[in-house]
């Protein structure tokens, strides 16, 4: 059984939070969909350096999925997600219910331009919608002073900074390093639908964006070419479907057609039932 206190009600949410602030404790806030790793505990662990207080919340959006994909499916695990919270020093757990963030007659949505076109928002319509509105949700339901979000979701990460800005939302997103298994795989919860043999396939995408991203650092005039080649590579490794690898602008995510400045290369590509997706930036300080 773990210790760590479990709420469902923005209203139980925002008396511990008072409670927490009328001792002059600073609170972070860590969004997750549940299913946690050790990747998710790593947002936990930078909060707490920042803040006396983090809380965790867990809500499967639906919004932020469309109609083909794995809602219905996504890993649900909250007695062992809240037992690892509690073990990474966690305060509370916020697990609301679909009908606590999207009650009847909801009807806003929030849309961030630029940062969300082309990469996951090409093939995912309406996903960054979704992530948007209920990152909106949960930082006004919570007034947390920091909140961590994580690179591995880059486009994500910069829509968040972008609508934070915008609506003028009081918070400091902190942004969180991707970790990875030993063989290099960025830790995800859908790496459980893998089977044995899909997992060793799955090593190739950080090995392949790895290789581009070096070869790239060393000459970042043609990049079409080493993007080719990882694609191939890539079918080669057993993936059956690559839905982009580009190399963007770090900050702006504008595409770029030859590296410079802050490059970074992202990709998203499928196994069998399981899309990944993978960034790193392209260490090119020589070509700046
Ligand atoms: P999710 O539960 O997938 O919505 O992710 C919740 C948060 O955890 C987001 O900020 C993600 O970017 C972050 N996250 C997911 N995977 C990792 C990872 N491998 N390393 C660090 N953070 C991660």
């Amino acid at each position: 059984m773990s210790m760590l206190p479990i709420v469902t009600t923005k209203a139980e949410l925002r008396s511990a939070i008072a409670n927490w602030r009328a001792k002059g404790e600073r609170v972070g806030l860590v969004p997750t969909m549940g299913a946690l790793h050790a990747g998710h505990l790593s947002l936990i662990d930078v909060a707490r350096r920042r803040v006396q207080r983090t809380v965790a919340t867990i809500f499967v959006n639906p919004k932020q999925f469309g109609a083909n994909e794995d809602f219905g499916a996504y890993p649900r695990d909250e007695a062992s997600d809240a037992e690892k919270l509690a073990g990474a020093g966690c305060d509370l757990l916020y697990a609301p219910s679909v009908g606590e963030i999207y009650p009847e007659g909801f009807a806003t949505n929030v849309h961030v331009s630029g940062v969300t076109e082309g990469l996951c928002g090409a093939t995912r319509s309406g996903h960054f919608d979704g992530v948007a509105t209920v990152v909106t949700k949960l930082l006004l339901q919570a007034r947390p002073d920091v909140a961590v979000f994580s690179e591995k979701d880059y486009q994500q990460l910069l829509t968040i900074k972008r609508l934070v800005g915008d609506l003028d939302i009081d918070v400091e997103i902190v942004d969180a390093p991707i970790v990875r298994e030993a063989d290099g795989l960025a830790m995800s919860s859908r790496n459980r639908y893998l089977s044995a043999e899909e997992r060793q396939v799955a090593a190739a995408l950080p090995r392949t964006l790895r290789h581009i991203a070096e070869s790239l650092a060393k000459s970042g005039d043609n990049i079409s070419k080493p993007l080719q080649d990882g694609r191939e590579t890539l079918r080669a490794a057993g993936f059956t479907r690559i839905d982009y690898i580009e190399v963007r602008d770090a900050d702006t995510l504008a595409p770029l057609n030859r590296v410079r400045g802050n490059a970074r290369i992202f990709a998203a590509a499928i196994i069998g039932r399981t899309r990944l997706i993978d960034n790193m930036p392209i260490p090119c300080g020589d070509l700046r």
